[in-house]
């Protein structure tokens, strides 16, 4: 084209540099994040990318190895946190560190879970300790269950006077341990209720388990006292035997004996809660913003995803940007406990929050996010994990899903529909196969379910390439029939670890066998000669181990590989030969090639295939 110059192009080195230094990057960090991390231009990161062949804007976020792959590209190692770290870290350099801080840090009221045997009078304590704070004539009186609720001390002669307590609303080490299986520490202090008629029964010592195992300091308080038959220095007594020993007889533990029912010591133990508060020192930032968890999360028709946040430390404002697990949003209003709007919530308060874009789960970590687009970057770049993860481990895929999955994952898949005789059977064959996967193969559920092998079942099958599993179930004649005609494979198994064992070595026979390579030996090339029909051959003398006439070869020219096949004849003088030994000197040919020239070396070998050991 005449008159045209090309625009001059940058070029982009495909060497990577040097490493240089080490930087910390978060989760889903955006391009533009980490070119500035990387104190380079985003549109080498972008060019870096493309040639990755992965287009990514600018506002783009990278999951945690991408990044870091295209940070030691540009010379620097990093170190991966997570957002909630990266904003904890972030607040705490505002707020400068140690003793010359400039913000505040202060006590924070604690925040207790209640324990216990069933029927030893959680809930019932609960309301009481609820109804004795606000019977002292706060608005309304009207307690909203939130998932927890903060009281006053009301009692102007104790010395804990005026000092507030969260109690969390789900009573029992189920709830408490199920957030804590999430990451989330809730809890501060644990109120373990032991029934003086009752004693210490199974869930009290579950509970001491639980809590023990979260290192959460415990408080028991000795319920029912106005019981006649109560009996609280047998309760004493029981839990001295297990470690937790009263403070009257040497030991460490607090007890308090309480009616739930008559609202007996409830004051006492309140100011305990406070006492043992103070030896943990409990204490929070009411300067920062906002981070917590989520104590519960629902659905309200009217408006929308609702979410009880226990604010832990700073302090959460109307109108601040949130990320929570894979949920962003900004809090549109907020409810006390009473149901009461709040414009900010300081650290240990339960808030309702109403503004989220989605619904997230208990036990997710709630931060409060300068702006909206990191916000809804972050939850994306969440979501879409969650997706990812959630789709591994799904039992139920679409088939067009499952198509595109084989086509672009390099993992082999095992497609297994299963059928059990009793649910639980069922779920624990579903837990069992989903983690029997590893990286080589993945075993995916298509569907499973209670009942005989069915037609459908069997049809599926054969759509998608599945085996189908029965435990204790047998298929229906006609699906006997159809899946023989399909050649679908039916294992019925009573046994689970036969099973297993023959899913394992089902998954080995899948894998891509491996090759093993055994050398044989070499041959030196002398001379050439072409003879008619059958081609080149090549007069060779062997220079070590062995070539054999059905061995596989390479020929080499100046060291490089110029040709892989196998041997088409070996000869010694005038006749087929089956091997020909170090020393000594032969005619080879070499299968559909002729161009082989004097000086080039034939490398003998073989190759078995080894199936691959199922990594399970
Ligand atoms: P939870 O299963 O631990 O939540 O126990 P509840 O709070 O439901 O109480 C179980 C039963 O014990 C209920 O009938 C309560 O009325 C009764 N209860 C709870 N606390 C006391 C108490 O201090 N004294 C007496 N006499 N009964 C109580």
């Amino acid at each position: 084209m005449k008159g045209y110059t090309p625009p001059p192009r940058m070029v982009v080195s495909n060497e990577p540099m040097p490493i240089t230094r080490n930087i910390t990057i978060t989760e889903g960090i955006s391009v533009k994040d980490l070119a500035e991390k990387l104190d380079i231009r985003v549109k080498d990161v972008i060019s870096r990318l493309l040639g990755r062949g992965v287009f990514a804007t600018v506002n783009q976020t990278l999951d945690a190895e991408l990044a870091s792959e295209m940070a030691r590209f540009f010379g620097a190692e990093t170190n991966v946190i997570s957002f909630e770290e990266q904003a904890s870290k972030d607040i705490d350099a505002a707020a400068g560190s140690g003793e010359d801080s400039a913000i505040e840090v202060t006590p924070r009221p604690p925040v207790v879970t209640i324990m216990g045997h069933v029927d030893h009078g959680k809930t019932t304590l609960l309301d009481s300790i609820r109804l004795t704070s606000v019977a002292e004539g706060e608005a309304g009186g009207i307690t909203q269950h939130i998932g927890a609720y903060k009281v006053r001390i009301t009692d102007k002669e104790s010395p804990a006077f005026g000092r507030e307590i969260v109690f969390l609303d789900t009573p029992g080490h189920e709830a408490f341990t199920r957030m804590r299986s999430r990451g989330a520490k809730a809890t501060d202090i644990v109120v373990l209720v032991v029934a003086a008629d009752d004693g210490v029964m199974p869930q009290t010592v579950e509970a001491i388990d639980h809590a023990h195992a979260a290192e959460v300091p415990i408080i028991v308080a000795v319920n029912k006292v106005d019981k006649p038959d109560a009996m609280p220095d047998r309760v004493k007594k029981q839990l001295a035997d297990r470690g937790l020993v009263p403070e009257e007889w040497g030991g460490k533990t607090v007890f308090v004996d309480v009616s739930a029912k008559k609202k007996t010591n409830l004051n006492l133990l309140m100011e305990m809660i406070c006492l043992v508060a103070d030896l943990a020192e409990l204490k929070a930032t009411p300067e920062r913003a906002a981070t917590g968890v989520v104590l519960e999360a629902k659905l309200d028709r009217g408006r929308g995803p609702v979410a009880t946040v226990l604010v832990q430390n700073g302090t959460l404002v109307a109108g601040d940007n949130f990320v929570v697990g894979n949920v962003f949003g900004k809090v549109r209003a907020m409810f006390d406990d009473r149901g009461g709007a709040m414009q900010s919530a300081p650290p240990s308060t339960p808030v309702e929050i109403l503004g989220l874009e989605g619904l997230p789960q208990a036990g997710d970590q709630f931060v409060v996010v300068a702006d909206r687009d990191k916000a809804r970057g972050i939850s994306e770049y969440r979501e879409q994990k969650a997706r990812e993860a959630a789709l591994a481990k799904s039992s139920r895929v679409s088939l067009e899903g499952l198509a595109e999955q084989i086509k672009t994952a390099g993992t082999k898949e095992l497609n297994i529909i299963l059928k059990g005789d009793v649910q639980g059977s069922v779920e624990v064959l579903s837990d069992l196969l989903s983690r029997l996967s590893n990286e080589k193969v993945r075993l995916r559920l298509l569907r499973s379910g209670v009942g005989a092998i069915t037609e459908t079942d069997v049809l599926l099958a054969s759509a998608s390439n599945a085996i189908i599993i029965g435990f204790n179930v047998r298929p229906e004649r006609k699906a006997q029939e159809l899946a023989e005609q399909e050649e679908v494979d039916i294992r019925l198994h009573s046994i689970i670890y036969e099973l297993q064992d023959e899913i394992k070595r089902a998954m080995t026979g899948l894998l891509e066998p491996t090759i093993k390579e055994t050398y044989q030996g070499r041959a030196e090339v002398l001379e050439t000669f072409r003879i008619p029909k059958v081609g080149t051959i090549a007069g060779c003398r062997v220079t070590d181990g062995v070539i054999k006439n059905n061995s596989e070869v390479r020929l080499l020219r100046d060291n490089v590989v110029v040709f892989k096949g196998k041997v088409g004849s070996l000869r010694r003088f005038k006749d087929d030969a089956k091997e020909v030994t170090n020393g000594m000197e032969c005619g080879i040919s070499i299968a559909n090639y002729g161009d082989i020239k004097a000086r080039d070396v034939i490398e003998a070998f073989a190759t078995e295939r080894i199936a691959a050991e199922a990594m399970v």
